[in-house]
């Protein structure tokens, strides 16, 4: 097969730019798969600060990069560096994954979303984005994605409360009608007939308060999961199955949103399956 990268010399490379990025769990997924599907190429991480990315940038693929994961506080920055940004990192405006073109030319696009209903769809096969009225607690960057991808997949409604409600409001005038901005002390009437109900809120993190949304009108036929992946199982996602719920953790979120850069970057369409989970997690 023509390396479809010329000038990364048969050996391509990628790597996820943050400013800190020593946290990152990108590289041992990525390597994992790298190995997985015997692929000479190198995945690393770049700690980059703010006032260097323009250059970094435009530097990496004359280095031999074919693409990259962006993370925290890049994710809105790179949209203005971007040659091309996909419909969707425009409308969340924010990217997570670049592309570095044959051409020249850098595409950025946001694959959060993606990653957000691929980890449903794998936690719970029955689960249907259609099903009913979704409740999304938070409203900042991850938050977007989730909305925008509950949107594309049908959801008939999406209920979001936000501790600053501005930050909601702009979701829904951003993303439009189907947004039903509810008050943050009332959070929990919101999740009355939800189908799927998501903590997009970093709370419940290590070291963070838990979320404390009280859950007494939430249906046990209601799918919910939590964006933040450590810890794996949140008080959030404890009490939602102590009401009978199906819940999906964080964690496979962040696994299915780094599948369409790996695919993109070196050729190849990665499983998300328990041996990446646990190479991820060690
Ligand atoms: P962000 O833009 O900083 O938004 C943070 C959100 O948490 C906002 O809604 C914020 O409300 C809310 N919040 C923070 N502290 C709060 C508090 N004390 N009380 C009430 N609300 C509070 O962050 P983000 O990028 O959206 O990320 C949100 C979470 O999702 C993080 O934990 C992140 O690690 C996780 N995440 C996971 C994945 C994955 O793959 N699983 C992907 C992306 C993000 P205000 O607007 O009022 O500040």
């Amino acid at each position: 097969m023509a390396d479809p990268h010329p000038k990364s010399n048969g050996i391509p490379l990628a790597g996820v730019i943050g400013w800190p990025v020593a946290h990152s769990r990108s590289p041992a997924l990525h390597a994992h798969w790298l190995a997985r599907y015997g692929i000479r190429g190198y995945y690393v991480p770049m700690a980059v600060q703010p006032e260097h990315l323009a250059n970094v940038l435009h530097t990496l693929p004359q280095a031999g990069f074919v693409g990259a994961n962006v993370t925290i506080p890049h994710k809105e920055a790179v949209l203005s560096l971007a040659d091309v940004v996909s419909d969707r990192a425009a409308l969340i405006g924010a990217a997570n994954t670049l592309t570095f073109r044959p051409d020249g030319r850098m595409y950025a696009d946001n694959t959060d979303g993606y990653g957000f209903i691929a980890n449903l769809r794998q936690g719970v096969p029955g689960w249907r984005p259609d099903a009913g009225p979704a409740a999304v607690i938070g409203a900042g960057g991850a938050a977007r994605a989730v909305v925008c991808a509950l949107l594309e997949s049908g959801a008939p409604e999406i209920r979001i409360a936000n501790r600053t409600r501005l930050r909601a409001e702009r979701i829904r005038s951003d993303f439009g009608p189907r947004v039903i901005v509810c008050d943050w002390v009332q959070a929990g009437n919101m999740l009355d007939g939800a189908a799927t109900v998501v903590n997009a809120t970093s709370m419940g993190m290590d070291g963070r308060p838990d979320l404390r949304v009280p859950m007494d009108i939430l249906s046990a036929q209601a799918v919910v999961t939590d964006l933040v992946y450590t810890p794996l199982e949140t008080a959030f996602l404890v009490k939602a199955r102590d009401r009978g719920c199906e819940v999906v953790d964080g964690l496979g979120m962040l696994l299915h949103q780094a599948a369409p850069g790996f695919e993109r970057w070196f050729g190849q369409t990665p499983e998300v399956d328990n041996d990446l989970r646990r190479a991820v997690l060690a």
